[in-house]
């Protein structure tokens, strides 16, 4: 841009004008492009951002973006405990991406960061030294890298909510408005958006709440451009997709006598096997039966209301006693307010049932109710490619989603449509990862930059 406008001026004969121009205005400059790569390593795979920004505007809201998506190769981190030395392999693919990406010449100063979430958290609790070894070789691997490898470690339930809440507002510009006369605005309270996550392992809630929050360990205070900000975050170990589903299977094993499972949240017409000691391996599995070394064979019976029945159990509603300000499993949550972006598998499983478009909360539960009731040979023939992973968990997925959201959660009706299903958001997928970033790099800085605040607030 800028040669072309030189060039140009040239041949108008406005060439001084323009130098003046080019002296004052920092826009006619090409920007001096910085990146920044986030592995985030979550329980069933690890996916690999890079995010770009423009050097001059290091400080600014909203000008980190998103330069690369990539899925690494195979199955999360924690599934290497007994052969870490290949889980450095699985991560390569995507590194040489972002290598391939980022100009060489700003490899050196490009930070890359590790963050392993609830799939490592179990990891740890089963067998700490396999967990410490697994971080161990993915350093190892990592910092053989060209870029700035700053490290690996394991985030809290409440890092992985607290920034999943930053990305997302951070994304949607609502952490720091700057004004038409050139005032930076300090965001309200109520225009900020809750987050709600949902990996193979854990689930996060995280939102401002219009009351105070009694509990202050489900508190997470940070300051940013100058605001500070107290949000509500829970995240439950256990909760996330995989280890719930496997929980409704353990359970439905122990019920029953035999070595064939009647599943209530299959598909009428699906049958398939699997290894009994596939369910029993996480620390969130109930009690494992004496033989695990036979088969199951699992039929589906496609009863979405046995199906709600047995996700029921998950949770120990009656943990809460009937207290107003108890989610589920004796956690204390003060009411939902305000707009909500459910993402990961809230979203994947939302897509697929086409549910995305805010249908109310009864026709999103019409809508997986009769998907649950289709037969098995009908849902394969009319899956869209690329589906037959996921394919038989929809019907379970989407009714957990219910019972957590509603009966967990405590949304409703009237709040259900303050919920946005979305995987992206700007440009940007949103996760915790972003959020991460902007916080190890001081990319949002705790104090308004140096005009202040407008005197309107
Ligand atoms: P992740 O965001 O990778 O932690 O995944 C969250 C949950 O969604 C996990 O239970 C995955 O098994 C599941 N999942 C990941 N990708 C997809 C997809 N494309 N469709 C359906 N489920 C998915």
């Amino acid at each position: 841009v800028f040669t072309a406008l030189l060039g140009a001026a040239a041949v108008s004969g406005l060439t001084a004008l323009l130098l003046v121009l080019v002296g004052t205005m920092n826009v006619l400059l090409p920007p001096d492009t910085k990146f920044g790569i986030v592995f985030d390593a979550g329980s069933s795979h690890t996916s690999l951002f890079v995010y770009q920004w423009p050097a001059n505007k290091e400080n600014d809201t909203g000008i980190v973006s998103q330069a690369l998506a990539c899925q690494a190769e195979g199955p999360g981190i924690s599934s290497y405990a007994s052969d870490p030395a290949r889980v450095g392999e699985s991560l390569q693919g995507c590194l040489e991406e972002a290598l391939a990406l980022i100009p060489k010449a700003k490899h050196h100063e490009t930070p890359m960061f590790l963050g392993a979430t609830a799939g490592m958290r179990l990891l740890s609790r089963k067998n700490r030294s396999q967990a410490e070894d697994v971080f161990a070789a993915v350093s190892r691997a990592l910092g053989q890298s060209p870029v700035d490898f700053r490290g690996a470690e394991l985030l809290t339930g409440q890092d992985e909510g607290a920034f999943g809440w930053i990305t997302i507002n951070y994304i949607l510009g609502l952490l720091v408005k700057y004004s038409f006369s050139g005032e930076w605005i300090r965001p309200l309270e109520e225009t900020l958006v809750g987050a709600l996550d949902m990996g193979g392992a854990s689930t996060q809630i995280t939102f401002v709440p219009g009351g105070p929050i009694l509990d202050k360990t489900a508190q997470a205070t940070f300051r940013l451009y100058g605001a500070d900000h107290t949000v509500y975050t829970h995240s439950y170990l256990c909760f996330g997709r995989d280890q719930a589903l496997s929980r409704v299977l353990a359970e439905l094993v122990q019920a029953s006598t035999g070595l064939l499972i009647r599943h209530p949240c299959y598909h009428s017409g699906y049958r398939g096997t699997l290894a009994l000691a596939s369910l029993y391996e996480s620390p969130c599995a109930p009690a494992a039966p004496p033989d695990l070394s036979q088969n199951l064979t699992v039929e589906g019976t496609g009863n979405p209301g046995a199906c709600v029945e047995a996700l029921r159990k998950l949770f120990n509603f009656s943990s809460c006693d009937g207290r107003e300000d108890c989610a589920f499993a004796g956690v204390y949550q003060p009411p939902v307010q305000g707009q909500f972006y459910a993402f990961s598998n809230f979203y994947y499983t939302f897509n697929f049932l086409n549910l995305t478009s805010k249908p109310s909360l009864s026709g999103a539960k019409a809508t997986i109710w009769e998907f649950c009731l289709r037969p098995w040979k009908l849902v394969e023939a009319s899956a869209p490619p690329g589906q037959d992973r996921w394919l038989r968990d929809y019907c379970a997925s989407g009714l957990y989603i219910l019972t957590l959201l509603v009966e967990g959660y405590g949304f409703s009706e009237e709040t259900w449509g303050g919920i946005e299903f979305r995987q992206q958001a700007g440009g940007a997928d949103i996760g915790w990862t972003l959020g991460y970033m902007l916080n190890l790099t001081n990319l949002i800085p705790a104090e308004a930059p140096a005009q202040g605040w407008a005197q309107s607030f």
